[in-house]
């Protein structure tokens, strides 16, 4: 397997302030781990910048107007909200981690790449098309899909989740469009509040399973193996996309479910498998959260590990 790494020097260059959970050390730390000599088979490339026209296939251009006239000057803060804060860096970070999806996506389609793994911040997945929050400019995973269809004529695109958050960004590109699907597990209740497993979509195209807080393992591959994943056999992706949050680890500061990174590896497991099945492997995977610094680059290693086989 070919797996490629995508990132950009600029992703380290998003600073939202000395106290702010979502700092550089969290990429810092990832590409660290990554450095170890059993990652060398990695292909590793530069993450583009994102265009208008791949951003706009998400978010309105006005939005995109917006976030790119909101950049500070060097040494001052932008608040979009009260978690949600830009330094200097930050645009052309959110631009690269969206470009960085956009690349992969090129990657696999293009046969130059099996899987791969963008770590990259900002995350994407609270970003509605309208709205930045939690932490997130632009819908990182939802331009990918985007592009996967506009660009390489892809028909259905699945979005995974396993991020302890949920992506009401990503659901609100999924729901109203039956070429996608939108799975995710999450801790409820917990930011953003949404998530219920009422939350179908259009076409049945949303699985949603909310988590109580302190679930661990065996709740969370319950909720895959017996809700989300048949679900998702049905759809037949002929690409999957996955959020990779690391926060539901036990060591996060931010949540309360327990898992470990074994329960890491076999999600991950699980998802390359439906690849295989139905999307001849391709599979691109993006970072979203974890706050926890060795957890986060225990657990991504442990992704990217499987990416590889
Ligand atoms: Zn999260």
């Amino acid at each position: 397997m070919t797996t490629l790494l995508l990132t950009h020097p600029a992703c380290l260059g998003h600073e939202p302030g000395p106290h702010h959970p979502e700092r550089p050390e969290r990429l810092a730390a990832i590409l660290a781990a990554l450095q170890d000599e059993e990652f060398a088979g990695l292909a590793r490339a530069e993450a583009p910048l994102a265009t208008s026209e791949q951003l706009t296939r998400v978010h309105p251009a006005n939005y995109v107007q917006a976030m790119l006239g909101a950049r500070p000057q060097p040494g001052e803060y932008a608040m979009i909200d009260g978690d949600t804060i830009l330094s200097h860096g930050s645009i052309e970070a959110a631009l690269r981690a969206a470009g960085a999806v956009v690349a992969g996506v090129d990657a696999v389609m293009g046969g130059t790449a099996d899987t791969a793994f963008a770590a990259v911040r900002p995350p994407g997945h609270h970003a509605t098309p309208d709205i930045p929050g939690g932490f997130c400019i632009f819908n990182n995973v939802a331009i990918g899909a985007r592009h996967a269809q506009a660009r390489h004529g892809v028909g259905r695109v699945a979005i995974l989740d396993f991020d302890v958050h949920h992506g009401q960004g990503t659901q609100a590109v999924v729901e109203t469009d039956p070429s996608l699907f939108y799975g995710s597990t999450h801790q409820y209740p917990l930011y953003p509040g949404t998530g219920h497993s009422n939350e179908r979509g259009i076409d049945r195209n949303v699985a949603n399973v909310p988590l109580r807080p302190n679930s661990g393992g065996a709740q969370f591959r319950h909720a895959w193996g017996e809700i989300i994943l048949p679900q998702l056999d049905r759809f037949a992706p002929e690409l999957v996309i996955v959020s990779a949050g690391f926060d539901a680890h036990k060591a996060d500061p931010l949540a309360q479910l327990s898992l470990d990174t074994a329960d890491f590896e076999w999600i991950s497991e699980e998802l390359l498998a439906i690849a295989d099945r139905h999307a001849e492997g391709r599979l691109v995977s993006a970072l979203e959260g974890g706050y926890d610094l060795d957890a986060l680059a225990d657990a991504t290693a442990a992704h990217v590990r499987v990416l590889m086989r």
